[in-house]
């Protein structure tokens, strides 16, 4: 009979556990995030329920502030952080602070553990005037650097995007995230994104909603396009043969933003697909695989 009882609960214990995260409010603070293994380059998705109702929840992390939406499909917080990849292996705090519905103020923190990445390494050939521009380019270099900044400057308070991110092309992906390269055996740097194999005039697609903050010809990206899905998080598609979009323009998820082609610093044709979060390329792969509940 204890025996049975103890089994009971346990059950019960499991399923207070289960329910306290899918409830608000819920009896106790939960924290969730995924993946569950955090590594450096990560992007990361938390799950916030807290033992009260309410108005507003604010997290910390890395050094980050960033707010929590609230999800009615899974009744709770959820928020949209990354893990730069310069972030040592170890443990790091998660802050949260809410607001009660009354005015309450209230506050957790949880450990979360972050380890070292182990990303591939790769030798790369393209043309020599993209490994050591010709001076005649630099103005060209400049202009674009001028429309990184000035498009990376701005991004929407609120979030723009919901629900999963999709992947900007249905192909196959080479070149991963992460990836240190040599160029011609002269200039070291690190793959941040995910290449998608793509012939010239493969339809790309929006990953999610937002806006369009740049779509223009930049000398080693090409034709380029990048849109902002608000609180700093900001995806690029690089070395496009065509826009179907405008800056300014507000995407939805999956929408037909461009062509692909081979424009660029690039080794032929295919889709260069970036993410970067608060000046930080975070892993594509991991974005595209992340849960996020609907609204
Ligand atoms: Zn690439």
């Amino acid at each position: 009979m204890s025996c049975l009882r103890r089994q009971l609960s346990t059950l019960c214990l499991l399923l207070s556990t289960t329910l306290s995260a899918f409830a608000i409010p819920a009896t106790r603070w939960a924290a969730q995030w995924e993946p569950t293994k955090l590594v450096n380059g990560s992007p990361v998705l938390f799950r916030v329920t807290a033992p009260l109702q309410l108005s507003e929840l604010n997290g910390n992390f890395l050094g980050q502030e960033f707010s929590f939406r609230p999800s009615k499909t899974c009744h709770c917080w959820y928020a949209f952080a990354g893990v730069s990849l310069a972030t040592k292996p170890g443990m790091y705090t998660l802050r949260v602070e809410g607001k009660g519905t009354g005015g309450k103020q209230t506050a957790m923190s949880y450990l979360v553990r972050v380890s070292a990445a182990h990303y591939p390494f790769s030798t790369i050939k393209v043309a020599p005037a993209f490994v050591e521009p010709p001076k005649e380019v630099e103005p060209q270099i400049q202009a674009a650097d001028v429309a990184k900044k000035q498009a990376f400057s701005t991004s929407d308070p609120d979030p723009l995007w919901s629900g999963p991110f999709q992947r900007p092309a249905q192909t196959e992906t080479s070149g991963v995230f992460g990836s240190a390269r040599v160029y011609n055996g002269v200039k070291k740097s690190q793959h941040l994104g995910l290449d998608f194999h793509a012939s010239i005039g493969t339809p790309i697609h929006a990953t999610n909603a937002g806006t369009v903050i740049l779509a223009r010809p930049l000398y080693f990206e090409g034709n380029c396009v990048m849109l902002d899905h608000g609180q700093g998080l900001v995806t690029v598609y690089m070395h496009l043969s065509e826009f179907k979009v405008k800056e300014g323009d507000k995407v939805a998820a999956g929408q037909l933003i461009a062509l692909s082609g081979g424009t660029g610093r690039s080794t032929g044709p295919h889709l260069h697909f970036a993410v970067r979060w608060r000046g930080e390329y975070l892993d594509p792969r991991t974005l595209l695989e992340l849960h996020p509940p609907a609204k």
